[in-house]
C-alpha cells in the first residue's frame, strides 16, 4: 500500500491510499478520484513542502485561501517569460509545419533540434500518442513575422 497526498482543483489537500502508484494513475485517469471535501474530480498529487517540521507529523500545506499578491504574480510571470525567451533563443520557429517537422525529427528523417511552432490540441495529442516528445509552452508565442 502507498499513501499519497492529493489535492483538488480548489486546493483541498487530502490523503488517499492505493495498492500501487499505477493504481493511483489508473484511478485518476478513469476519473474515479474525487475530493472528499467538495467532490471535485480534478485531482493531482499535492506538491509537498520541502521543509518538513522536525518533530511530529505536522506538515506544511498551502492554505487554500492564500492568494498571491498582484506583485508576486507579475514577478512570477516575468520570470516565466524570461525563462521561455532563453529556451526559444536556441529554438527554431517552424510555424504550422511543427507537427510534420516534429514527426520527421522523431523518425530520424531530419536532424533533431529544438523547434517550436503552432499546432492544434488534437494534433499535439496525436504526436504524444505516437511517442513524439512535445510540450506546450507556458506562455503563448507570436509568430516572428507578427512581432514587428
Ligand atoms: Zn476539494
Amino acid at each position: 500500500m502507498i499513501v499519497f497526498d492529493l489535492r483538488c482543483a480548489r486546493s483541498h489537500v487530502f490523503e488517499a491510499w492505493f495498492g500501487s502508484s499505477d493504481a493511483y494513475e489508473d484511478q485518476r485517469a478513469r476519473g474515479l478520484l474525487s475530493c472528499p471535501v467538495c467532490g471535485d474530480a480534478g485531482i493531482a498529487k499535492a506538491v509537498m513542502a520541502p521543509n518538513v517540521a522536525p518533530k511530529g507529523n505536522s506538515r506544511a500545506v498551502a492554505k487554500p485561501d492564500e492568494t498571491p499578491t498582484p506583485a508576486a504574480i507579475k514577478a512570477a510571470m516575468k520570470a516565466l517569460a524570461e525563462a521561455q525567451a532563453r529556451v526559444l533563443e536556441k529554438s527554431e520557429w517552424v510555424g504550422t509545419a511543427f507537427p510534420e517537422r516534429a514527426r520527421a525529427m522523431h523518425a530520424g528523417d531530419l536532424p533533431a533540434g529544438p523547434i517550436h511552432g503552432q499546432t492544434t490540441l488534437a494534433e499535439a495529442k496525436s504526436l504524444i500518442e505516437e511517442g513524439v516528445p512535445v510540450a506546450p509552452l507556458p506562455l503563448p508565442v507570436l509568430p516572428p513575422d507578427v512581432v514587428n
